[in-house]
């Protein structure tokens, strides 16, 4: 028997056997030309592509595959009768019924053996749809959420702003409009009361400035939890927010009383935050009095030293006080018992005292209405000029 010959009995009943284990299995095992033409499909290409075997025979395949991963497949088969070597891919396959399987194949180069060139291509192939549109669904569900979080920040950042910019937008339209009733008024102002709108305009200055570094600081502070810290001393804090808060005040036809401890030791925090902080308690404070008749509306601002380390503010009012039921609910985003409340000003002053490793707590008094109390470390000597 020549060489030739040998050669090509040992091919068949390799074949055969190839055949026997192809015939069984769910998977679409098929022989390809070089050019990639059908020479034999196993059974399953029923199950998976919806065709018998044999109508497939001679066909080119790349008419089947998806228009999208047809050239990563031509390339494939160019690189194995090239190189020779196993290749594998997932990709689009066209059925009988005009729908797309995903296939995840491993194809293999058959040897001439006596040349040594690659003569034919075994391919092996299995659907795996299910696992993709699985994971397809996995990744979308991931997008979604990553998407729903980062609105629900979005939102929550837009709320605080929208509530933190009340009190300075406040200001600059009440200063605004006291000095556009002087400026019209009759006789026109003297070099005094110039000097009292010069004044005004200034306070229109400020805070519009003040307008917008809330926005800058809440932002940095939502977004990365950032505090522009330095060293501050809460009662000159509070004295130099007192023109803010006693616009507050004076809006609900409330007078404020300060009471502060002299000798507080600094703290180190971020000031324009720990100012929003005692606006919105003064706030709530003056709000919680607005209907009340039968009693004085004062408010009072008192800091006090805790324990050596730690130094506070406590704002009480004479309102209505905190009901049980409230007590526990007070610090949670959008809980609110007002008509046009966003409920969003005890969260933002928790989560800013917090930061600064501090807390805050809200408790009734004896004698009637509520106090609102924060306390914040106060850092090691060394440490205090560490802003
Ligand atoms: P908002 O003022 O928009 O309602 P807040 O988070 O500042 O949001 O307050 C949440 C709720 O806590 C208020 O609606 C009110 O019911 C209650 N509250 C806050 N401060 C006082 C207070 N000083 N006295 C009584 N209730 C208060």
């Amino acid at each position: 028997m020549t060489q030739q010959k040998l050669a090509e009995q040992a091919l068949r009943s390799s074949e055969a056997r190839y055949r026997l284990l192809a015939d069984h299995s769910s998977d679409l095992i098929a022989r390809h030309g070089i050019d990639g033409r059908w020479i034999y499909l196993s059974p399953a290409a029923r199950a998976i592509l919806g065709f018998d075997a044999e109508a497939l025979v001679g066909l080119d395949p790349f008419e089947f595959i998806h228009a999208d991963d047809r050239g990563r497949c031509l390339l494939m088969l160019r690189n194995l009768v090239s190189s020779g070597q196993e290749q594998s891919a997932t990709y689009r396959v066209r059925r009988a019924d005009g729908r797309h399987v995903w296939l995840e194949s491993k194809a293999k180069p058959v040897f001439d053996s006596l040349s040594g060139a690659v003569v034919e291509v075994v391919v092996t192939s299995r659907d795996v749809s299910e696992r993709i549109e699985a994971t397809r669904k996995l990744r979308r569900r991931e997008a979604d959420l990553a998407h729903a979080e980062r609105l629900g920040t979005m939102g929550q950042m837009a709320s605080e702003m929208a509530h933190e910019l009340n009190q300075p937008l406040y200001a600059i339209a009440n200063f605004a409009d006291a000095c556009l009733e002087r400026i019209q008024q009759q006789p026109p102002p003297g070099a005094s009361e110039r000097e009292e709108l010069n004044r005004w305009i200034l306070q229109i200055a400020q805070q519009a400035r003040r307008a917008g570094d809330v926005v800058r600081r809440v932002t940095k502070f939502v977004r990365k939890g950032d505090l522009d810290r330095e060293s501050l001393d809460l009662n000159r804090c509070i004295q130099e927010a007192s023109v803010l808060l006693e616009l507050c005040g004076r809006s609900k036809e409330i007078d404020i009383e300060y009471d502060l401890a002299s000798g507080l030791p600094p703290v180190v925090a971020d000031r324009l935050l720990i100012e929003q902080v005692l606006l919105n308690l003064v706030r709530n404070g003056a709000e919680a009095m607005e209907d009340l008749s039968d009693r004085e509306r004062r408010l009072t601002i008192r800091t006090f030293q805790a324990e050596p380390e730690t130094v506070g503010v406590a704002v009480s009012d004479r309102g209505s006080g905190l009901p049980a039921e409230h007590l526990c609910r007070l610090f949670e985003p959008y809980f609110t018992t007002k008509a046009d409340g966003t409920g969003m000003g005890l969260a933002i002053c928790r989560s800013t005292i917090e930061a600064h490793a501090g807390r805050i707590w809200a408790q009734n008094n004896s004698d009637g209405g509520a106090t609102f109390l924060f306390v914040l470390p106060v850092p090691p000597l060394d440490r205090q000029h560490g802003a």
